[in-house]
């Protein structure tokens, strides 16, 4: 077979060395393809007896490889579909088997074809091709500040399935292993090493002698653990420490995710059982939960949605194709309060010139202050050196002279939620940047098209929608006003991906998208305590549901008098049938009876003292004028109003045309609902 993915080269000890390197893509990925490409090297260091061992590593300069095409993946949840709709279930189940383990059995055969393969990694080597080097015989990652292993399957509802959960759990004691698998972190070569998830570190660009020596030296080609007296590094399921370690992870599972996590619950299983098993009895075992993850809702959910669909959007799916694409190198941040504060640092952190203007010199330092004091917090956590923050802090001018924006390719204000002070400033801006340059407003009620009206270029005029806190929310509304132009657009959506950011594009109408579904949550949980549900029991079903924070906890966050104001504005333009009136007496008993505003002053639906936990005001049981035995209530449809109230709001956003593209329902509704926002899979 001739590879186009790998190149090979046999050196004169008789190591091959493979370079992955696929054409047209700027990262390795295991695609068909590529694994049938794989195997018949594979089979080709087994029988030629000119090859004493192989090296793998890659060929592109920043990466070895992101792992598994999760599209193939989910190709193979459809043919489940279809064998059983012809075949029945049995042949359905089968052949979802036998297509799912390929890798795993391909990369087994790596372990066990009698010559030393060894893993040289350089970059991030993620999922099904960290799994590949741990199929490997020796790991050598480099010591580049790119490299990360890692195996971050439970992120898109599934888990690692090619001999990850076996491997690993070989490998490190059964606590760590299964902490590493449950949070699927990305892993830096230094800590890798000391977990033996690598063996060894090395520069970049001794990493390859150093990996061909390895197999000239004699490098092993069996692992520990298909040995004879093999130890798990822990001691066996069945022992005192196996005891302290599995039946905890079951209730820390349980308590993380409530049980909303099939592929998390497989793992677990596959661990467990798998450490009683061989190894090749083990694979099967993980082969049996991972097929069967596969054909879970939440796994077909998760990848179509955090995956190929935040893909596409990161991508630019929505972006006018007609405009040529925008490098921002200067960009204008007017209002250096919270919001502003936050803006400036994300696009400073994307090395991106920003003028960050306010009122006077002291409210524009304040927003730079803040920059410092996020930026030397990744410092302090090690995840920044001190030449970064320098360079971050560098891009950062604060000034209240307006005209220091000359030059920007953007602005994006994001000044007090009041139109006369908004059309003051628009017309500041406009006064100060060129005639090509993009306003961008970050307001959160004030309509876009509304707003364009103090603009005398109003198809220039965009809404940029961040959420808070900036520098953590992944997601960013982008407005389209009447009058906004391709142009205005197109840059908005190049400066979101800039600042590495995942946009969804929506029109311009009341709570835009996001914030609606939001709304439409609290207004449930609202509800629910006016009937009389217990509140403690709102606030866990939310949690069962799968929500990260409860209706009230959430409602505390975002300040319970913003949410009269809302009520107000509400009914001062659509009239008194849209306002709701026992959510309007439940807030203002507790705003103007009982001046409870949120977390802001410490008194919400719940308490928050200085020190110590919160925990929820027993006077709200005063505010329901019954009381609902919760022995009578049904804690599924409790569950399902929770999350019915949010998806209608969303179908009705579709219905009024101000969300068009199903993916970004989908994308939107979880990355604005998560309050510790989901890595992007880009
Ligand atoms: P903030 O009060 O913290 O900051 C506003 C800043 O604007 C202040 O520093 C103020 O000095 C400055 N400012 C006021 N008038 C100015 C002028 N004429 N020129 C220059 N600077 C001026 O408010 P915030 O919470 O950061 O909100 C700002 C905008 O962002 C609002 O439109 C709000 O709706 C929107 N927003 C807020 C959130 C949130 O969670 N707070 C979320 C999304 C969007």
């Amino acid at each position: 077979m001739t590879e186009t993915n790998f190149r090979t080269d046999l050196d004169a000890d008789g190591v091959l060395s493979i370079v992955w390197d696929m054409p047209g893509r700027s990262m390795n990925v295991l695609t068909e393809d590529a694994i049938r490409e794989l195997a018949s090297l594979v089979e080709r260091v087994a029988s030629d007896e000119a090859v004493k061992g192989a090296v793998i590593s890659s060929g592109k300069p920043g990466s070895f490889s992101g792992g598994a095409d999760l599209t193939m993946l989910e190709g193979l949840a459809r043919l489940y579909a279809t064998e059983m709709a012809k075949n029945g279930e049995a042949a359905a189940a089968k052949a979802l088997f036998d297509g799912s383990r390929q890798l795993s059995l391909l990369y087994r055969r790596i372990e066990t074809c009698g010559k030393p393969w060894v893993a040289a990694i350089n970059g991030v080597c993620l999922g099904g091709a960290f799994e590949l080097a741990l199929a490997c015989h020796w790991r050598i990652a480099s010591n580049d500040p790119s490299t990360r292993v890692g195996l971050p399957e439970v992120k898109v509802g599934l888990f690692p399935g090619a001999g990850g959960t076996q491997r690993v759990a070989r490998l490190l004691p059964p606590g760590d292993a299964l902490q590493m698998l449950m949070k699927g972190e990305q892993i830096r070569p230094d800590k890798a090493r000391g977990m033996r998830l690598v063996d060894e570190v090395a520069p970049k660009d001794e990493m390859l002698a150093k990996a061909k020596a390895w197999i000239v030296n004699g490098g092993k080609a069996v692992k520990p653990w298909d040995e004879k007296g093999f130890k798990l590094p822990g001691g066996p399921v069945w022992s005192k420490p196996g005891f302290m370690t599995f039946p905890p992870a079951n209730a820390i599972y349980r308590r993380e995710t409530q049980d909303n996590y099939p592929a998390i619950r497989a793992m677990l299983q596959s661990v467990f059982d798998g450490l009683q098993l061989p190894m090749d009895l083990a694979l099967t075992v993980e082969s049996r939960q991972f097929a069967k993850v596969l054909r879970s809702p939440e796994a077909a959910a998760m990848i179509r949605t955090l995956f190929v669909s935040m893909q596409e959007l990161n991508k630019g799916a929505r972006r006018p194709k007609s405009v040529p694409e925008t490098k921002l190198t200067k960009v204008g941040v007017v209002g250096a309060g919270f919001m502003g504060a936050g803006v400036a640092y994300v696009t400073a952190q994307a090395g991106i010139e920003v003028i960050l203007v306010d009122r006077d010199q002291d409210a524009a330092d304040k927003g730079k202050a803040f920059a410092e004091k996020l930026i030397s917090g990744q410092v302090v956590k090690g995840r920044a050196t001190g030449a970064q923050r320098d360079a971050l802090l560098s891009k950062i001018t604060p000034t209240a002279d307006y005209g220091a924006l000359a030059g920007c390719d953007l602005v994006v204000e994001a000044v007090f939620e009041d139109p006369k002070v908004k059309a003051e400033v628009i017309a500041k801006v406009e006064a100060a940047i060129g005639p090509d340059a993009i306003f961008a407003s970050n307001t959160s009620t004030l309509p876009i098209s509304g707003l364009a009206k103090a603009s005398s270029r109003p198809d220039q005029f965009v809404g940029i929608h961040f959420f808070s806190p900036v520098e953590k929310m992944l997601l960013v509304e982008v407005i389209v006003g009447e009058k906004t132009g391709d142009k205005a657009l197109a840059v908005a959506l190049d400066y979101v991906r800039a600042i590495k950011k995942t946009p969804i594009v929506v029109r311009d109408s009341r709570g835009f998208y996001a914030n609606r579904c939001v709304i439409a949550y609290m207004l449930e949980g609202h509800l629910m305590l006016s009937e009389g549900v217990p509140v403690a029991m709102i606030e866990n079903v939310a949690k069962q549901a799968g929500m990260p924070v409860g209706p009230l906890s959430l409602n505390d966050e975002v300040a319970l008098d913003l949410g009269l104001k809302i009520i107000d504005a509400t009914r001062a333009q659509l009239g008194d049938e849209a306002v709701n009136p026992a959510q309007e007496k439940l807030l203002r008993a507790l705003v103007e009876t009982h001046g409870r505003l949120g977390r802001k002053n410490r008194k919400g639906f719940y308490d928050y003292p200085e020190t110590g936990k919160k925990s929820l005001w027993p006077g709200l049981a005063d505010l329901q004028d019954k009381k609902l035995d919760p022995e009578t209530l049904d804690v599924t449809e409790l569950r399902h109003r929770l999350l019915v109230a949010q998806a209608l709001e969303a179908a009705r956003t579709v219905e009024e045309g101000v969300v068009t593209d199903m993916r970004e329902a989908d994308v939107g509704a979880i990355l604005a609902s998560a309050s510790r926002p989901i890595p992007a899979a880009r």
